[in-house]
């Protein structure tokens, strides 16, 4: 009864938000082709808008046919990379564009290259329109609770009188969790025992860092959870298995940018839905890697076509068991600017240092930089020291293993500092 007020009172006090919910409710009854054909007609109404309203397109489609539009017609296009959201970031603005009701938004550095982008109120709404229909994949409901965990400080509203209401009713509630210590990671468990969530969100990093609280210190999580929704940063594996063994409730990954939200969304058969009636996605294989393309189909403020986000991956054939018309891909590990590379010219994934601390007890949180060819650090946040045995044994490993020339430096330290964006980044490198 409470949930259907609130749901009622949320719904009058956001109208465009839940248009726009219906809207893509109504899109996943579409048949996998009419999605396809539609998808179609929105790049070329986007293409058509672009290459009359916003300079930057005017000028980079003079002298492209914008008829007839065709996958091979679009893989013809020009690619918008980060560094031309940076330098024409005016230019990239629809002439017509409100400049009274525009907003900034930040992109954190987590690929090194932060940038600012525009947008208007209406891509918020869509934005969470989008996420709502991403929960319903677990059987949340409109009305019932969602407790956030955000790492960005700049998205977290102090939580006055004004603030409490409107979570009352929207039935959520955000946690700062920028910076923590164990007994913040109590405190929070606190909260979801007394808030008792349907739905958790938050940052991968920040999400299996309670799991593993949650999980040493043997605590009971309310039975009212039926998801966990994982975002912003890589989910790896074992941070899955964590929050699954923690949380007792399924984990469903979310891709998506700040500039370019709702990419794609895992269903509870585990395969990444790409939602088509939101963005056009491609992989393409370059510099030895797959680039995931994307093109923002709801986006006429600042178009972004065929944007080269800064995230590897493929696109998936076949149909899913869950019965969604649209269709999947796969995550790729990272791209190149994650990758370490050695004085002898190899290349190592991010994850071999993320397995090298495996089975160490008393470790909380960690991070590999590398800091020139042949060093890394590893920082450590951990309830002990390593012993110098154990120590020498990691830097054997990394000797052995990854380059006879590189050596590795551990730091005891009191904090992981985290990006900008609020991310954790368990290996970097911190050098050109
Ligand atoms: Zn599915």
């Amino acid at each position: 009864m409470i949930r259907r007020l609130k749901h009622w009172a949320y719904r009058h006090q956001h109208p465009e938000r839940h248009r726009c919910l219906e809207t893509l409710l109504a899109n996943q009854t579409l048949s996998a082709a009419q999605l396809r054909q539609q998808q179609l007609a929105e790049f070329a109404e986007l293409l058509r808008h672009a290459s009359v309203q916003v300079p930057y397109y005017r000028e980079r489609y003079r002298n492209t046919s914008l008829t007839n539009l065709s996958p091979d017609a679009i893989r013809a296009l020009p690619i918008l990379r980060k560094d031309d959201v940076v330098q024409h970031r005016d230019a990239l603005l629809d002439d017509h564009a409100d400049r009274a009701t525009l907003r900034i938004g930040h992109t954190g550095g987590s690929t090194g290259k932060p940038l600012a982008y525009y947008y208007d109120p209406h891509k918020h709404e869509l934005m969470r329109a989008g996420m709502m229909r991403s929960y319903r994949g677990s059987g949340w409901r409109p009305g019932e609770k969602i407790l956030n965990f955000w790492g960005a400080r700049q998205d977290v509203k102090p939580r006055g009188l004004r603030k409490r209401v409107e979570d009352f009713i929207a039935a959520e509630t955000t946690i700062g969790a920028y910076e923590y210590t164990e007994a913040d990671l109590a405190r929070w468990v606190d909260e979801i025992q007394r808030y008792r969530p349907v739905l958790l969100q938050g940052y991968a990093s920040i999400l299996a860092e309670l799991a593993r609280y949650i999980l040493d210190q043997g605590l009971r999580i309310p039975d009212t959870l039926k998801g966990v929704y994982s975002t912003a940063e890589m989910l790896h594996d074992w941070q899955r298995q964590r929050m699954e063994a923690a949380f007792a409730c399924k984990v469903y990954n979310q891709y998506g940018s700040r500039e370019i939200p709702n990419i794609a969304c895992e269903c509870r058969h585990g395969n990444q839905h790409i939602f088509t009636d939101m963005v056009y996605l491609e992989s393409v294989h370059e510099e030895g890697e797959d680039k995931l393309l994307v093109t923002s189909l709801t986006n006429r403020v600042m178009p972004f076509i065929r944007y080269d986000i800064g995230d590897a991956g493929t696109l998936k054939d076949g149909d899913c068991p869950c019965g969604s018309p649209f269709p999947m891909m796969e995550m790729g590990v990272c791209r190149s600017n994650d990758l370490i590379r050695t004085p002898h010219g190899k290349i190592v994934y991010p994850s071999y240092f993320i397995h090298l601390l495996d089975g160490l007890e008393g470790v909380t949180q960690y991070q590999f930089v590398q800091t020139a060819f042949d060093k890394m650090t590893l920082n450590l946040l951990a309830s002990r020291r390593l012993t110098a045995e154990e120590q020498a044994h990691l830097g054997t490993r990394i000797a052995r293993e990854v380059d006879a020339d590189m050596t590795l430096e551990i730091r005891h330290v009191e904090a992981i500092p985290r990006t900008r964006s609020g991310k954790h980044r368990f290996v970097l490198r911190d050098f050109v």
